[in-house]
């Protein structure tokens, strides 16, 4: 690809000392205090806690005692809803919730209106997030024109137009012959293939999760069939065509098993979660909440303890949100007719940190090392704490506690489904690509 995939508008480079804060960077093998330089938005210096100097008058220097310094967060996978749903969401909004959940680089699904199918729409998306995004962000294209399914985009122009991979989120690609043919395509012009799984003729009408629930509530359910064949059907194709596949928000426990038996053989694929099928399941659903309402429909307890096990074991290389705002009135209407999704960017590192983390489920370092994952999966850099690369970071006080949404969101949408809740662990502050994307309220004028 000719292009750098992320784009970002201008900003100032940071110029930051944090001293005695807690870095812990997995990949780096980093998990111990340290003082951390950043100068003219790189990494200039990691010493000894105390250790290092302003390099200037213009450093900003912030007591980090208590605090952790992370790689900051990618999300492979949210709407920002340009074009065409800005009353949604857009790339300035979008991009900010991002930067304000400790994320310094999101990947954008092509589901908008119209269809990210063409590389000239792509380029103006580009062009606009070089003015508005606060985080660098990645635009995929659609597998198929118009996400009908039928006739494949130009793969090799819309890569070249700088598409970080393809995707028909939102809908399957149900024809497998389809499907093949962009794998066949993605061997000449590279990008990942990303799946949504579901097959239409098992889940049409579903407005949650099939199960005892919905037979309690009345409501017409998805059966987990719908998603788990058609993963162990695309990594077959995977496998076949040895194309590289990445599936998208998994829900069920047979869909972990396709993707373990997957790899088991050698085939190049890959899975994300969501914070969402981590921390909830349809009995979640029983108050017909429409924050609740998402797709796919949150499982069963064995399904979430399937998911965290893949999680833990590095089956699933990711936490992706799925970060899908709506506007109150389309979300305000009866479950089985609003729109489906939940935002996700601002809560995402403390809902699993305070659902998983805390109580001992999975290491942090996990979450962590889950939360950039996302990066190499889409063939991206992946956020370091190292000397000489670009300062990708994130500041969170994993002590403070907070409500979710209790001063609103960043996002121009609030349909959270963890709205209200009670959690540990607040972003203070993100650099990302070199300079502050974020400053938390309270912190800023503390620091200030
Ligand atoms: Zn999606």
């Amino acid at each position: 690809m000719s292009l750098d995939p992320l784009v970002r508008a201008p900003s100032a480079d940071a110029d930051v000392l944090l001293r005695r804060v807690h870095v812990l960077d997995p990949r780096a093998g980093i998990d111990a205090p340290h003082d951390v330089l950043v100068r003219d938005g790189l990494i200039a210096a990691i010493g000894e806690p105390g250790g290092l100097q302003p390099t200037g008058e213009q450093t900003e220097e912030i007591d980090g005692t208590g605090l952790h310094l992370f790689p900051g967060f990618v999300d492979p996978h949210v709407h920002l809803r340009t074009p065409g749903q800005e009353h949604k969401e857009d790339l300035e909004t979008g991009t900010r919730s991002a930067a304000a959940g400790g994320y310094c680089a999101v990947v954008a699904m092509p589901n908008t209106s119209p269809v990210v199918d063409s590389s000239s729409l792509l380029g103006s998306l580009r062009d606009l997030a070089s003015r508005l995004a606060r985080v660098p962000v990645g635009f995929t294209a659609a597998i198929t024109r118009g996400l009908e399914g039928t006739h494949l985009t130009e793969m090799a122009e819309l890569r070249q137009a700088g598409a970080v991979g393809f995707t028909d989120d939102g809908r399957p690609v149900t024809d497998a012959g389809v499907l093949r043919k962009a794998l066949q395509y993605q061997r000449l012009c590279g990008g990942v293939i990303a799946l949504h799984e579901e097959d239409p003729s098992l889940s049409a009408g579903g407005a949650m999760r099939e199960g005892s629930v919905s037979a309690r509530l009345g409501i017409a359910g998805v059966p987990w069939l719908s998603e788990a064949t058609m993963v162990a059907r695309d990594a077959e194709i995977a496998g076949y065509e040895d194309g590289r596949m990445h599936f998208q928000h998994l829900s069920c426990v047979a869909s972990v098993d396709a993707l373990r038996a997957g790899k088991a053989r050698g085939f190049r694929v890959s899975g994300e979660a969501s914070p969402h099928h981590l921390l909830l399941t349809h009995d979640d659903v029983r108050d017909l909440d429409t924050s609740m309402k998402m797709n796919p429909p949150l499982g069963f307890e064995e399904d979430r303890q399937a998911l965290i096990d893949a999680v833990r074991d590095g089956t699933i290389e990711t936490i992706a949100t799925d970060h899908a705002p709506h506007a109150r009135h389309e979300k305000e209407l009866p479950f089985e007719q609003a729109p489906m999704g939940t935002t996700g960017l601002e809560s995402a590192f403390a809902a699993v940190y305070s659902g998983l983390v805390r109580p001992g489920v999975l290491s942090l370092a996990t979450v962590v090392d889950r939360l950039i994952g996302g990066a190499a999966l889409m063939e991206l850099p992946t956020p370091t704490v190292a000397v000489g690369a670009r300062a990708n970071l994130c500041l969170v006080d994993l002590e403070r506690e907070w409500t979710v949404g209790e001063d609103g969101y960043e996002s121009k949408s609030s349909n959270c489904c963890f709205h209200g809740r009670r959690v540990h662990g607040r972003v203070l502050l993100t650099l990302a690509d070199g300079s502050v994307a974020y400053r938390e309220r309270h912190f800023a004028v503390h620091a200030a």
